[in-house]
């Protein structure tokens, strides 16, 4: 049987709100009988864009994450709802907008904040990743298809297909912790749960502080060797994907013509160690 699926790429989301205005578009002062109830213009954001920054200036990233119902294989919502909530058999988590009215106590049952709840129709509501549109024979949801930079892209796969899919390209899932089986993967999510170590080397030459192309920098745990690269024409350089509070690093430094450096550092979160001088 296949199921709908979101893989949403965080390195190619600029946050330009297509996908939220779309939602918008489709859903506020819209009906849809048996699926979900009008949205309302403010408040609600059923795909919600959260932002991650990483860094210290002026080495800084940010970063955004597009997040809405995960559609999970084992909801939490689901099992808090008395039958009001349930999982379709193309994998779409739906809420009975008739049965599911009053309880507004479903918006807590959801890890992720998915649920928000509509005070003027009385109902908890979430989104429906358009299943009055798919039901219809659209391709994606309107989210999807309003994205400009194709950071969203819905898919309709069997289990092994969608393995496939996942191991391929190296997917993740938010809160693997939760235990729900999200229907939603995220791609390049480092940018939200992975750190970096950067900086920048330079050399005082005659009087000119000038920053050095071409350095080799070598990335130590200890005595094991992690990872090495070069210096880009500004003399900067960056790991990226380690993991916050994995402890000491060493960062070794060796350019033809110059004595080696060292640095040695503690990791918590993203750092810029600044600029390491060679002369
Ligand atoms: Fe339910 Fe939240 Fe999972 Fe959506 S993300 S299916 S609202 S538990
Ligand atoms: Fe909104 Fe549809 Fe996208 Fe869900 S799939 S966030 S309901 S536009």
């Amino acid at each position: 049987m296949k199921k709908w699926h979101l893989i949403i790429d965080v390195e190619k989301c600029v946050d330009c709100n297509n996908c939220f205005m779309s939602c918008k578009d489709e859903h506020v002062d819209n009906d849809w009988p048996g699926y979900t109830r009008p949205q309302p213009r403010h408040g609600h954001r059923w795909i919600n864009i959260m932002r991650a920054e990483r860094g210290q200036y002026p080495l800084v990233d940010v970063s955004y994450r597009p997040t809405p119902c995960m559609h999970c294989e084992d909801a939490p919502c689901i099992h808090a709802s008395k039958g009001s909530i349930t999982k379709r058999a193309d994998g779409i988590v739906m809420i009975d907008p008739v049965k599911a009215k009053g309880q507004q106590e479903l918006i807590n049952a959801c890890p992720y904040q998915a649920i928000w709840w509509n005070q003027e129709q009385d109902v908890p509501q979430k989104c429906t990743l358009c299943a009055h549109l798919l039901d219809q024979g659209w391709k994606q949801p309107r989210c999807v298809q309003a994205c400009p930079t194709s950071a969203l892209r819905a898919v309709c796969a069997d289990d092994t297909e969608m393995s496939r899919i996942y191991t391929a390209e190296k997917l993740e899932v938010l809160k693997p912790e939760a235990n729900t089986q999200p229907s939603v993967f995220y791609k390049n999510l480092y940018r939200f749960n992975k750190c970096f170590i950067g900086g920048s080397i330079a050399a005082n030459q005659k009087g000119i502080v000038d920053c050095i192309e071409g350095a080799k920098v070598t990335l130590l745990q200890g005595k094991d060797k992690l990872t090495e690269t070069l210096t880009d024409n500004f003399g900067d350089f960056k790991f990226d994907q380690l993991a916050e509070n994995s402890g000491k690093y060493v960062i070794q430094v060796q350019m033809p013509g110059f004595p080696a450096a060292e640095v040695t550092l503690e990791l918590t979160s993203s750092k810029n160690i600044g600029t390491i001088y060679l002369s």
